[in-house]
């Protein structure tokens, strides 16, 4: 399987306590300050907003413009009745304004990965532009992928994204000409829409961001996560959090207990879902629908079932594969809230994406595939009830492994850069 080289942006923030600079990795959230050390946990409503800094030669006296990028970085899933479900990487920025309005570059190109971001803030000088929506801005990314390897015939599309960024890059006029004001060279000739902030759809980016203090608002003890955890752990009260808005809130979750060992637990999204149009209700349902080899019990009728998603980061091989595994089993294990002395493997995919998972499992269990695929575009997905499941996995040399399903988990397909 082709894994690209890892690539992602580095972050200028400032420490909310102190003003101290600190620079993280583009996926990192929690971080702690190297002079105050306070924890900090970083909030960001939708995607984040950033900006790149005019280079230091840009005359003072320009208007800055910046030009909205669309960032995405993740997998797409394609599905198709002749060739079931495929993935491929992406990792794109485009331009989020329509083409013909300038000579601006179609994406930021590798070089602006050598640059750190800043997040926009409301005292930043300039006129930003206003992007096009994200939907409209993927479908032109997908375009750019078609022009180089034609398009295959799908049903379904969908992501399943580690990175969904706007990216603000500098630009002013100088002589009717537009330079690019991190590499001061002309990008080429203004027209008088360049000209015309107004007609452009000047605007200013709402942030939505918050540094919310990693202190467990249930008993005041530090948190605890890695870097890019989405959910923090308090192991004084046994209890985890996420960030919303400017606080955090309560994670539901729960952890299956085992026999003593030497065990990771792995994070899984538990889904429980009303599905329009496709019979996927019951555990019978599930049976009848994937041709699961098994005699259907008549409480089969009765019994929900969930779908399962890696609530961690992996490449989308295996993560389609854990989805499919695990909502196949359906685990019930005896669960727990206990989480003292466990190494828990830290949240990296929020819910969302498990959401997203669920059209894309759909489709590698439903038989005939030429039966339901059709009917998947149509289909709704409500989410009812989403938890957080802890399952436990034997720590091998090279993988994990869980001996009541028999399911492994390479090391290797979990380290950084394996992009999802
Ligand atoms: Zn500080
Ligand atoms: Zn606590």
């Amino acid at each position: 399987m082709n894994v690209p080289t890892h690539s992602g942006y580095k972050v200028e923030h400032q420490c909310p306590q102190c003003g101290a600079p600190v620079t993280l990795e583009e996926a990192d959230r929690f971080f702690e300050c190297r002079f105050c050390r306070v924890r900090s946990y970083i909030y960001q409503k939708s995607f984040f907003r950033y900006m790149f800094k005019p280079s230091e030669r840009t005359p003072k006296d320009r208007n800055i413009i910046y030009i909205p990028y669309w960032r995405f970085k993740g997998s797409q899933f394609t599905c198709s009745i002749e060739k079931g479900v495929r993935h491929q990487f992406m990792d794109m920025s485009r331009l989020a304004i329509p083409e013909e309005i300038g000579p601006f570059p179609m994406s930021l190109g590798l070089r602006s990965q050598a640059l750190p971001l800043k997040l926009v803030s409301g005292d930043t000088a300039g006129t930003f532009i206003a992007p096009l929506g994200f939907k409209k801005a993927l479908a032109l990314m997908e375009a750019m992928l078609t022009a180089i390897k034609p398009k295959e015939p799908a049903v379904l599309r969908q992501y399943i994204g580690e990175a969904r960024t706007l990216i603000f890059s500098p630009f002013y006029i100088e002589e009717n000409r537009v330079f690019d004001a991190i590499l001061n060279k002309p990008a080429g000739h203004a027209g008088p829409e360049i000209l015309n902030a107004e007609k452009l759809g000047a605007f200013r980016p709402d942030q939505g961001t918050a540094f919310i203090a990693g202190i467990c608002p249930s008993c005041g003890w530090d948190l605890h996560g890695s870097s890019d955890s989405l959910v923090l752990v308090c192991k004084n009260c046994d209890s985890m959090w996420r960030p919303k808005k400017d606080e955090l809130v309560r994670v539901e979750f729960a952890c299956a207990q085992t026999e003593p060992g030497d065990y990771i637990y792995m994070p899984f999204w538990c889904i429980n879902a009303d599905i329009s149009g496709i019979p996927f209700c019951s555990y019978a349902d599930l049976a009848r629908i994937a041709n699961l080899p098994r005699a259907i019990l008549p409480e089969w009728e009765n019994r929900k079932f969930s779908f399962w998603a890696p609530a961690f980061k992996i490449n989308p091989e295996i993560f389609l594969r854990l989805s499919r595994q695990f909502t196949v089993f359906q685990p019930s294990p005896k669960l727990s809230r206990k989480i003292h002395g466990l190494e828990l493997h830290p949240v990296t995919l929020p819910p969302r994406e498990g959401l997203e998972s669920i059209k894309i499992v759909m489709a590698v269990l439903v038989k005939p595939a030429r039966k339901w695929l059709p009917l998947l575009p149509e289909t709704k997905v409500t989410p009812k009830k989403v938890r957080l499941v802890y399952m436990p996995f034997e720590k091998r040399h090279h993988d994990f492994f869980s001996p009541e399903m028999r399911i492994s988990i390479a090391k290797n397909s979990l380290t950084a850069g394996t992009n999802l």
